[in-house]
């Protein structure tokens, strides 16, 4: 298939274009570089052998996308592009509904004047607010705390109109864990602008010299050692989480909901003892305070995933945590 990969230069998208490329479908990556590198395309070349066509341009940018439909044959469309950061959504929310709102609706548009009728978004287990219970299935209630996650939310729902008055839209909705790991060759990975925000690419920033030691936000929840527990997927299972759906939803018309997570939680210290041992190091830490939003425990029910889309994680922490390790000591400052 010829798959739009919108984001297809950022950290998920790109792990995704190598799994379309080995599996013989075309992604064509739309991507602004606003938090990502063009490196990243020949480093994708390096792994694939082939290097996928890019456009440089802005999801919101209505005539950019419909030169696109005009030009290729889009059969379906992966949608990663957006931002990210919870903390800069709350300092910034205009920016964060313009980019992920906006921009998607922009998209969704330029679909439809295309008559492109097959889209995949990246959500986020996010929309789970605090559940009442763990592991999570796709019918608990959604909720949310910050403008980032209800940039998620929002999305979600004018996805779900849209389909209802166009019932013969196929739209999946993914609902991501926590993504970490990168490619088993140490040349994709996640390069993080700034501080890193995320629990693992802090860690590895520690191991590697770049960072002094790690907080750890918090070891009074009531969870086995009193750290967060959340369920870390690896990237490539996640990107093959987008194959099985691009696969078994593309001609499904219908809103579909699927978790991508492993159905593990590990912990703050877990994540950290198992990263000292893959990177043969000490990670220093200390505990801080809990952080703002944050919850004891988060992990998914990935049953119906596996049951509709024949699919499941499998690669282990230690493979996460080594996948990881290899990447930041081959790319202590990322793509540069
Ligand atoms: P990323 O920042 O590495 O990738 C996003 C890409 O989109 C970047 O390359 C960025 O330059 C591009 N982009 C952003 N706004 C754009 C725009 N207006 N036009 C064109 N390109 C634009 O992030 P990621 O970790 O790969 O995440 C991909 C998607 O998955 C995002 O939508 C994110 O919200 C979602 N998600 C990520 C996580 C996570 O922890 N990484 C968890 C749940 C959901
Ligand atoms: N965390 C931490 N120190 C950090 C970053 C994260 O202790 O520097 C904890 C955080 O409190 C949570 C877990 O690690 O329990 C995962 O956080 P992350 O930001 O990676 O993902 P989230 O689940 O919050 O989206």
């Amino acid at each position: 298939m010829n798959v739009l990969v919108t984001g297809g230069s950022g950290y998920i998208g790109s792990h995704t274009c190598i799994q379309l490329l080995s599996a013989g479908h075309t992604p064509i990556v739309v991507d602004n570089l606003c938090n990502s590198n063009s490196l990243v395309l020949n480093r994708i070349e390096q792994v694939a052998g082939t290097r996928p066509l890019f456009l440089k341009g802005d999801i919101r940018d209505r005539a950019f996308l419909d030169s696109i439909f005009a030009t290729h044959d889009i059969d379906s469309v992966i949608h990663f592009a957006g931002l990210k950061a919870v903390g800069e959504s709350v300092a910034l929310p205009l920016k964060y509904y313009d980019n992920n709102v906006s921009g998607t609706l922009n998209l969704v548009s330029a679909m439809d004047r295309a008559e492109v009728k097959s889209l995949i978004f990246s959500s986020s287990a996010t929309v789970y607010g605090d559940p009442a219970s763990v592991p999570i299935r796709e019918d608990f209630p959604t909720s949310a705390t910050n403008p980032y996650g209800r940039s998620k939310l929002m999305v979600e729902e004018c996805l779900r109109d849209f389909q209802q008055a166009n019932p013969d839209w196929s739209i999946t909705l993914l609902r991501y864990f926590n993504p970490v790991g990168a490619h088993e060759s140490g040349l994709l990975g996640e390069d993080p602008q700034g501080t890193p925000n995320n629990l693992l690419p802090f860690v590895a920033q520690v191991a590697v010299g770049r960072r002094e030691k790690l907080g750890v936000f918090g070891n009074d929840y009531n969870t086995p050692d009193g750290t967060g527990v959340r369920d870390y997927i690896h990237v490539v299972d996640l990107a093959d989480g987008h194959l099985a759906a691009l696969d078994k939803m593309t001609h499904q018309p219908g809103t579909h909901i699927f978790n991508l997570g492993t159905g593990q939680g590990n912990s703050v210290l877990e994540m950290v003892h198992a990263f000292e041992a893959a990177a043969k190091r000490s990670i220093p830490y200390e505990i801080k305070p809990r952080r703002a939003g944050d919850i004891a425990e988060c992990y998914a029910d990935p049953a119906y995933a596996e049951a509709q889309l024949g699919w499941k994680a499998i690669r282990d922490l230690q493979t996460m945590v080594e996948d990881t390790w290899r990447w930041q000591s081959k790319n202590p400052h990322g793509y540069c």
